[in-house]
């Protein structure tokens, strides 16, 4: 044995934004909030920030290594600072999703076992109502001015300013196990209590090289970033840490923005890359066209969290000459396992956009299976459906204090059941048909709801659909397909229908076509399947006013 001979400094999150301030310290960070002025400083100003968070944690709060500290916010530069602030100590951030329901969030809170909770202004009622339920916080901190406190029943509650006040600047981060914790995300599962997945320094840093290199299409790419991706959702797809890693400009938004103001931040900052759900970008496609407009600065637009639909990609790409990007992963990988640039000389092909709708390649550190039922091993040959397994150094290898759901979510031999179903042709591309749990059952045979969505959505008048299984006495399930149509327009069943004759297998035809004014969202903004089918199970899709 012949060890190498090079230096085993630790990857340790806090060394990001070391990095940032060091060689890109004038570069900014930009948060827009509405109706309150833009807040803008430097990645210098972070790091000295952080680091008075950090002396605040551990001198005020008592806070040391393992200790779990909630965040409840939308994305702005005081969340940023609890990214380092509170990973560069070695405690564990662990970020809460304000949109989930109440005895998920109580569940959640409790199981991770968070000390304190950094909770913005207008979120503070939804904590007020469950601090009783909340035994193991010690207290809550107000993302806010001292003056900006609400007056409040939290208990032990301060103004987050004044805790940080009259602290050092400097910081000298400790130096640990690059395997400890740094974040904690928890993901809803369809059935049960959500599951924490427990990412490390190491998984974050090396996640955060890998998601560099695939989310990188130009010289420009990292200009100016901004994720439309909550900071609570699998953290905000790993973007904070890779802003810091390259000094690309951030631009952190308000959650509640409309297309219109999105586009504005988008124009304003010269935004070169931003990431969200299919959704958003149906709707900025909508805005774009409605009002004549085009994205000026943007080259990349990265779309993940759900399938995209052909017809929104073709138009992005053609239309406005964007590079789209259609991306994989999930909570339990960090999340990025898959990115989908097309090779060049798929350029000149018709096919072109059909290659951009799967979800690309796997990228280095992250392997992949085909299975069927019985867990034995697919071809990738481009037909074979079945689910995708996953492993590698940034997959949960298990969830946070749950034996139970680590069991039932990785196999025998370590491989991470997505739940999604996938093929991969000869070339490698994935394409993810399907969650298993929403793939359409119809004589024993398989409907893509992907499929069936996409196909409905090319149709100039419809802006959203989803497509769901509804129980059948002989086929088991019918596809019923829920529409919103574009503003003003009026669409009829029979219309739809036609549509897709011929655009899908005679078989897939949608028994039934329904109209609403809007579609339920999960609390990540992907479409929920579920609340549809309990929806009908319950007497039926409320229909369009
Ligand atoms: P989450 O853990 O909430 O981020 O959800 C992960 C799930 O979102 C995956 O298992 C997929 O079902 C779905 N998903 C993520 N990215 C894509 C994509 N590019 N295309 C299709 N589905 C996706």
């Amino acid at each position: 044995m012949l060890q190498g001979l090079m230096m085993d400094t630790p990857l340790l999150v806090g060394s990001l934004i070391d990095h940032a301030a060091r060689w890109h310290g004038d570069r900014e960070i930009v948060t827009h909030r509405t109706g309150r002025p833009d807040h803008r400083y430097s990645y210098r100003d972070a790091r000295a920030r952080s680091a008075r968070l950090a002396h605040a944690l551990r001198q005020r709060l008592g806070i040391g290594s393992g200790d779990r500290i909630a965040t409840f916010a939308w994305n702005s530069y005081r969340h940023f600072e609890l990214y380092f602030g509170v990973s560069g100590i070695g405690a564990v951030l662990h970020t809460v999703n304000p949109r989930l329901f109440t005895q998920q969030i109580e569940y959640i809170i409790n199981h991770a076992g968070d000390r304190y909770v950094f909770v913005d202004v207008d979120l503070v009622p939804i904590l007020e109502a469950l601090a009783p339920k909340l035994p193991l916080v010690d207290g809550y901190v107000v993302l806010a001015e001292e003056g900006a406190m609400p007056a409040t029943g939290l208990p032990n509650a301060i103004a987050y300013e004044a805790l940080i006040r009259d602290l050092p600047e400097e910081i000298q981060w400790p130096v640990f196990d690059e395997r400890l914790a740094s974040s904690l995300c928890y993901t809803s599962g369809t059935t049960g209590n959500p599951k924490g997945v427990l990412y490390s320094h190491r998984s974050t840093l090396l996640h955060t090289f890998a998601a560099t290199a695939a989310l990188s299409v130009s010289r420009r790419t990292f200009d100016a970033i901004l994720p439309v991706v909550p900071m609570f959702h699998a953290n905000a797809w790993g973007l904070p840490y890779v802003a810091a890693m390259v000094g690309a400009k951030f631009v952190l938004c308000d959650p509640h923005l409309d297309p219109s103001q999105l586009y504005e931040s988008l124009e304003r900052e010269g935004v070169t890359l931003t990431c969200g759900v299919p959704t958003i970008w149906l709707r900025m496609l909508d805005y774009l066209r409605s009002n004549g407009l085009r994205l000026n600065t943007v080259e990349a637009l990265c779309c993940g969290g759900a399938a995209p639909p052909r017809s929104m990609i073709a138009a992005f790409e053609e239309e406005f000459g964007i590079t789209f990007l259609n991306a994989w992963g999930m909570t339990e990988s960090s999340p990025v396992c898959t990115t989908g640039i097309p090779r060049r000389e798929h350029d000149a092909m018709p096919q072109r956009i059909d290659y951009k709708t799967r979800a690309g390649r796997c990228i280095f550190g992250v392997e992949m299976l085909l299975v069927d039922d019985d867990e034995n091993e697919l071809p990738m040959d481009g037909s074979a459906q079945g689910e995708l397994l996953i492993r590698g150094p940034w997959i949960a290898a298990g969830y946070y204090n749950d034996a139970g759901a680590t069991n039932a979510g990785i196999t025998a031999d370590g491989w991470l059941r997505t739940g999604d179903i996938a093929s991969v042709d000869h070339q490698g591309y994935v394409t993810i048909r399907d969650r298993s749990k929403d793939v359409i059952k119809s004589g024993g045979e398989w409907i893509s709801s992907v499929d069936l969505e996409n196909a409905a959505v090319a149709h100039p008048g419809v802006l959203e659909a989803a497509a769901v299984g509804i129980p059948h006495p002989t086929w088991s399930e019918r596809p019923l397909l829920v529409i919103v149509p574009k503003p003003g327009v009026r669409l009829e069943r029979e219309e739809i229908r036609s549509f897709l004759d011929g655009r899908i297998p005679k078989w897939w035809m949608p028994d039934d076509v329904v109209f609403v004014d809007e579609l339920p969202h999960t609390a990540t903004g992907k479409i929920s399947k579920r609340s549809l089918r309990e929806s009908f199970a319950n007497g039926g899709v409320p229909a369009r006013r």
